[in-house]
């Protein structure tokens, strides 16, 4: 049987309040970049306070605060800023906290823009960051000495490895670091890191929490001086904001957040299941199934994990190429199901490939398990895996040499 998730009862009213927004069920989208005053007493007085003041889009707009509101309540943050991508807040809170001669310590099999991000322009920077396996507490502990963040993904991009928060989180205090996790997987539904003494949190609102796959946006939860400092230093400056329309849509899709995560949570373990018991299968990558959640700060999880064939890279091809349901494309959390092969990762091009970087083997198969029927789901992915079972693969193989 699967076990339930547990979701904080206050979450689906969250959800669906629009605080201080009255009028129209659905608060209207502020699509304005500028706001007018009648008097130069009461532009002077909007100046005075810009955070309370709408003036420029870029700065204050209530329509994206009402996102940003809304998020932070989830996460039981101070205060939250959001972005015009996930990367737009990673990056923001990253060069907002940061300055050369700084050191950032970064968990291994962190999202691979992160890790580009780290390795490229930061390094240009003169901003140094250290990889260290998050699973080993002890490592960490030493690379931390001196750090002025600690960069935190859990489970991890790719590889799904679980991390312990409240410890890491110890460390990091210990050592004078900010904590920093990029919460994306999870959603707030699963975990809110805040809880487990984590100073920051950011997501890929493109993900869950938008859950439709029609919008790309960022935020960054957590303590008020850290958000002030963000805003202050690189908000404003590199500018990468969320639009009003992307807010609403955002707005729009969390109000069946909590729902739509009982789902993924369902249908992603009923399927990764079945997959572990499958023989073309070799190894399945999903944090729910050794552990349950009991000693984990999960409450659940979410629909995303990956397989390894048995078959090797081939295989992975020829798999990805037999699914018609689960579609192939980048990208998770929307309605959809999808699959991502690890060889087209491997592939890309850059000064240091995150694939190359972590080993992650070319035989991998991320899934993102979406809301249509399990069963549909699951006669798509055995139908799909009869087409590249280690016996066909032989033969092939076999038919293949000319002698
Ligand atoms: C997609 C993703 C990001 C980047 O978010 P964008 O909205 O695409 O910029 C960051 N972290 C994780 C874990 C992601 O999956």
């Amino acid at each position: 049987m699967i076990p339930d998730p547990v979701i904080p009862d206050d979450f689906a009213t969250i959800v669906v309040d629009d605080t201080g927004m009255s009028g129209p069920a659905v608060p209207p989208i502020v699509q304005t970049s500028l706001f007018t005053f009648d008097s130069v007493d009461a532009f002077e007085a909007a100046f005075r306070a810009p955070e309370r003041n709408p003036i420029y889009t870029r700065g204050l707009n209530p329509t994206v605060r009402n996102f940003e509101t809304k998020l932070a309540r989830l996460e039981r943050a101070d205060d939250a800023r959001s972005f015009a991508s996930g990367m737009g807040a990673i990056s923001a809170t990253l060069l907002g906290l940061l300055e050369t001669g700084d050191k950032v310590v970064c968990v291994r099999n962190v999202y691979p823009d992160t890790y580009r991000l780290m390795t490229g322009l930061m390094s240009r920077m003169g901003i140094e960051a250290v990889f260290v396996e998050g699973t080993d507490l002890d490592a960490v502990r030493v690379a931390a000495a001196g750090a002025k963040i600690l960069y935190l993904e859990s489970p991890t991009s790719i590889t799904f490895d679980v991390l312990d928060l409240p410890a890491l989180s110890a460390i990091a205090r210990e050592a004078g670091a900010i904590s920093v996790i990029d919460n994306s997987w999870a959603s707030p539904a699963f975990q809110r890191p805040i809880e487990h003494g984590v100073d920051l949190v950011i997501h890929s609102a493109s993900k869950y929490l938008s859950g439709h796959s029609d919008t790309v946006a960022g935020i960054v939860c957590g303590r008020a001086d850290l958000i002030a400092e963000i805003n202050r230093v690189a908000y404003g400056s590199l500018g990468a904001k969320l639009s009003p329309f992307d807010a609403w849509l955002l707005v729009r899709g969390m109000r069946t957040l909590p729902m739509r995560m009982r789902q993924h949570h369902r249908s992603g373990l009923t399927i990764a299941a079945r997959l572990a018991d499958h023989p073309a299968v070799s190894d399945v990558r999903h944090p729910g199934l050794e552990t349950g959640t009991g000693d984990t700060t999960l409450s659940g999880h979410s629909g995303l994990f990956a397989i390894r064939m048995r078959g090797g890279a081939p295989a992975a091809r020829r798999f990805c190429d037999a699914l018609k349901v689960v579609r192939l494309g980048v990208s998770w959390g929307g309605h959809e199901s999808l699959a991502f092969p690890a060889q087209l990762g491997l592939i890309q091009p850059g000064m240091t490939n995150p694939f190359e970087a972590f080993g992650v083997p070319d035989d991998l198969v991320r899934l993102h398990i979406g809301l249509e029927d399990v069963e549909d789901l699951w006669r798509d992915i055995d139908a799909a895996l009869a087409r590249c079972d280690p016996q066909e693969e032989q033969e092939d193989t076999n038919m293949g040499v000319t002698t």
